[in-house]
């Protein structure tokens, strides 16, 4: 299981970096992006103390990434915040995209995928011409295993493939009970659409990971 896209107590999650990464070890997992909440007032204080969960580096067998998910960040600010948060050293950049459960801006879709960041996190109903602008810029569309976030994965599912863009599936994981196994990863992306192949190249082959 590789999943780039969880929260930590630095924003609105239940369990420590440490405890999250133990919990995630137990669930198979072999790589985990650590991605907190941020706008332009935590990034620094988040991706600082982050970073320091490199302590487990060779203490775990598992692929740690910090990272940070732009989160109702204004469209026109997305660029230079996430060009800010990678020269601050993230190693995944996430945007909090335009879930139909949340009031997220519009136009943050395409801020996103224009700033050319790693995942566009539950991109709500994304557009096709945005989903092709997704694949010419190599920006990952996430299928996410969370409620309500999860409710337009078929939609996202069938333009990603019509324009041939790359997908993942993250947990989005705020709390122990959100983490799941790589088998559980295989049935969302099914459930959103894919066949079992399809499913399995999308969660086995990594498009950021390999
Ligand atoms: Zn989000
Ligand atoms: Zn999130």
């Amino acid at each position: 299981m590789i999943d780039l896209h969880t929260h930590t107590t630095f924003s609105d999650g239940e369990l420590i970096p440490s405890e999250l990464v133990r919990r995630a070890e137990v669930h198979g997992y072999t790589a985990i992006g650590i991605t907190d909440h941020v706008d332009y007032t935590n990034v620094e204080h988040i991706l600082t103390s982050l970073s320091k969960i490199k302590y487990l580096k060779g203490v775990l067998d598992m692929q740690i990434l910090v990272g940070a998910e732009l989160t109702h960040v204004p469209p026109t600010k997305i660029a230079p915040l996430a060009a800010f948060a990678r020269k601050l050293g993230a190693e995944i950049v996430v945007v909090h995209g335009e879930t139909p459960v949340e009031p997220v801006s519009p136009g943050t879709n395409r801020a996103a995928i224009l700033a050319g960041v790693d995942i566009l996190a539950h991109p709500g109903f994304i557009t096709l011409e945005e989903a092709e602008l997704a694949k010419e810029n190599n920006v990952c569309l996430e299928i996410t295993s969370r409620l309500g976030h999860n409710i337009t994965n078929g939609h996202v599912v069938r333009l990603a493939r019509q324009a041939g863009a790359k997908m993942v599936v993250d947990t989005d994981s705020h709390a122990p009970e959100d983490l799941i196994t790589g088998e559980r990863a295989v049935e969302i992306a099914m459930g959103a659409g894919l066949t079992r192949e399809q499913a399995l190249d999308v969660v086995n082959r990594h498009a950021i990971i390999r």
